[in-house]
């Protein structure tokens, strides 16, 4: 029988997509890696499994262990996917400006799920870094996998997204963009395109403005999923050749393009990177390879970057006469 015996063996391996429509008049070629064909939805599945793995090899994950972790969702739905099959709980901790929709998604799964606010420093009390960390010490059996600390972060890039990129483009590829959150997307899938290509790989991170990564203070942007207010662990700050910063209304009208041009439902995170990437592509040779990660799908924002009224309250709407045209973005 052709089986797989769980989802978890369906991690990874996700397909390498042409982009034909946002591209229009740009001369490289924008290949999109859509993430959202992992079991659990997006890229952090990558990141779960071997976190988690990691963690019963090395005896801090114990049977019947509590996982405590503060994730936007999509970590979330990854750990809770490879603990129902390995009989843990989930307990996860979220900043209110994650969209309701990820939220119930996380119960579904069986998860636990404490809301805190966004609009408080990392250090106060009710942060959602600092709640994760008190529930993290007095939960018995907790363990807390940590994505901005966890070197496992990082390596599961390494080891997947990093060699699939490379055989997917028969190794032609010749830049790597993604959006930065942790880091670790960009920073062991750059490591790896760096070392099997010489440093011929340019790798270039997409930011949002505001956040740390291009200079920012840690501004609130609305772009989820991406974007710092402090410097993880997981990020090699020597990765990256260049850093473009992306504004959350570049970001979520091109995440509109890419459903409506390309079919591609997917998050605001996504269109952040295919900003960066048309950027890239517009200056790159016409054999040049340009390949870009797409995070997540698209449903858990319907009510936001697809939602007329939300993007109009905040300004975002741009008129039909700016829609179409690359030149928006570059
Ligand atoms: N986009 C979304 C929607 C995410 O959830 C994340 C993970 N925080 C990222 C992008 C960034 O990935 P990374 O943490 O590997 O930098």
């Amino acid at each position: 029988m052709r089986v797989y015996d769980s989802l978890v063996d369906l991690m990874g391996n996700t397909p390498l997509v042409r982009l034909h429509k946002v591209t229009a008049g740009v001369p490289a070629q924008v290949l999109a890696k859509v993430e959202y064909f992992n079991p659990g939805g997006s890229v952090k599945d990558r990141i779960a499994v071997r976190m988690i793995e990691a963690a019963e090899k090395s005896g801090e994950l114990r049977p019947g262990g509590v996982i405590v972790e503060p994730t936007s969702g999509n970590t979330g739905v990854g750990l809770a996917i490879v603990a129902q099959r390995k009989g843990y709980r989930c307990l996860f901790v979220v900043p209110d400006k994650v969209a309701q929709d990820k939220i119930s998604v996380l119960r579904a799964y069986g998860a636990e799920v404490v809301v805190c606010p966004t609009a408080v420093s990392p250090d106060h009390p009710d942060s959602y870094y600092s709640v994760s960390d008190r529930l993290a010490r007095e939960v018995p059996n907790a363990w807390k996998p940590d994505q901005y600390s966890n070197v496992n972060n990082p390596d599961s890039h390494y080891h997947s997204t990093g060699p699939e990129v490379w055989e997917q483009t028969e190794g032609r590829v010749t830049h790597f963009v993604a959006g930065i959150g942790t880091g670790g997307t960009i920073s062991g899938t750059g490591r790896y395109l760096k070392e099997i290509s010489d440093g011929r790989v340019k790798i270039i991170g997409a930011d949002p403005e505001g956040s740390v990564y291009s200079g920012g203070s840690g501004r609130p942007y609305l772009v989820e999923g991406v974007g710092e207010d402090i410097w993880p662990a997981t990020y090699d700050t020597e990765v990256c050749d260049e850093i473009i910063a992306v504004s959350d209304k570049e970001s979520f009208n091109m995440t509109r393009r890419l459903a409506r041009e390309e079919g591609l439902l997917v998050g605001g995170s996504c269109g952040m990177a295919v900003v960066a990437a048309l950027r890239v592509a517009a200056k790159a040779a016409p054999d040049d390879v340009v390949v870009v990660l797409l995070p997540d799908g698209g449903r858990g924002y319907l009510s936001k970057i697809f939602n007329d009224d939300w993007m109009a309250d905040y300004g975002f709407l741009t008129t039909s006469s700016d829609e179409g045209l690359v030149g928006d973005v570059l």
